[in-house]
């Protein structure tokens, strides 16, 4: 019996501090709340609702591409949203993708991506940046990185790249998974250890790496590196995964894959400390990258 006074002490004591969420916890998870379930035109307007909220401007770059499947014509529209604090010679780009797979409610990919990125915006529009800094919500990932790709063909000047961070699955876990490591983040990665020696973060780095909006910059050489926080485990389950021709074996599958993309990607799956674990690196990250312009 008081055995089990102890251990239900122990328990309720465990649910509290599960509960009990920090500020910016509580921000965090209000913007996956703010995107999750949305149309796709709800979602680019709650971005824009959040911003005039914050007093930071921004740019909309829409786009429409047309191509040929067959004798069909196949048309996809979208917009990026482009907030630029800083005035540097040198340019770093952050992204989120804001467009949610078909009839997904995009809570974890990538509201939580989104709401890192607003958050990054929200406390560190005052900073004085020694880099001109564009906080990019991209649209139409889902449909082969058309928003990124439109983005780097309009506003991306080689010579003047420093580097792209990409921010998809953001929402479940504790472990940093970076990559893909390789020959277009040789610059990053130095400031991807600093940043995970200095929050004490458990990273994981693969050349494998699942698609998303850094390989528009990838495509063409451009230095970039993609930030995901997933489940112990999954950073290497997911590059395996990747390696193998995006072909899971039943028993070692990914755990974020069990709901990204489908119905269940809901914020009652996404959790306020891993979206806060997100924020805190890249945070880190970002603020070391501008010391280095000075
Ligand atoms: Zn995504």
């Amino acid at each position: 019996m008081k055995r089990f006074g102890i251990l239900l002490t122990l328990s309720l004591l465990a649910s509290s501090l599960v509960i009990a969420q920090t500020p910016l916890e509580d921000e965090l998870f209000a913007s996956v709340l703010g995107v999750e379930g949305r149309t796709h035109t709800e979602r680019g307007e709650y971005i824009k609702g959040q911003l005039h909220k914050m007093g930071v401007g921004y740019v909309t770059a829409p786009f429409k591409n047309i191509s040929r499947i067959k004798k069909d014509s196949v048309v996809i529209e979208g917009e990026n949203i482009i907030v630029r604090l800083g005035q540097g010679t040198k340019h770093i780009v952050v992204g989120a993708h804001y467009d949610a797979f078909k009839n997904s409610p995009g809570a974890n990919d990538n509201g939580s991506g989104v709401a890192v990125l607003l958050a990054l915006i929200r406390h560190l529009q005052s900073v004085e940046w020694n880099y001109s800094v564009d906080f990019c919500f991209f649209d139409q990932e889902e449909a082969n990185l058309m928003g990124s790709m439109y983005y780097v063909n309009q506003f991306i000047i080689p010579k003047k790249h420093l580097a792209m961070i990409n921010l998809d699955i953001e929402g479940t876990g504790d472990e940093v998974f970076v990559g893909p490591v390789g020959s277009t983040n040789r610059f990053l990665m130095r400031y991807i250890h600093e940043a995970a020696k200095k929050n004490g973060s458990s990273l994981v780095e693969h050349s494998d790496y699942p698609g998303s909006d850094y390989q528009s910059f990838a495509d063409y050489s451009l230095e970039n590196i993609s930030i995901s926080i997933v489940p112990k485990g999954d950073g290497d389950r997911l590059s395996k995964f990747v390696h193998n021709g995006y072909k899971a074996d039943s028993l070692d599958a990914p755990k974020v894959l069990s709901v990204m993309h489908t119905v269940y990607d809901r914020s009652s799956l996404v959790s306020p400390a891993s979206l806060r674990m997100s924020y805190e690196f890249t945070n880190t990250l970002l603020i070391q990258l501008n010391e280095s312009g000075k």
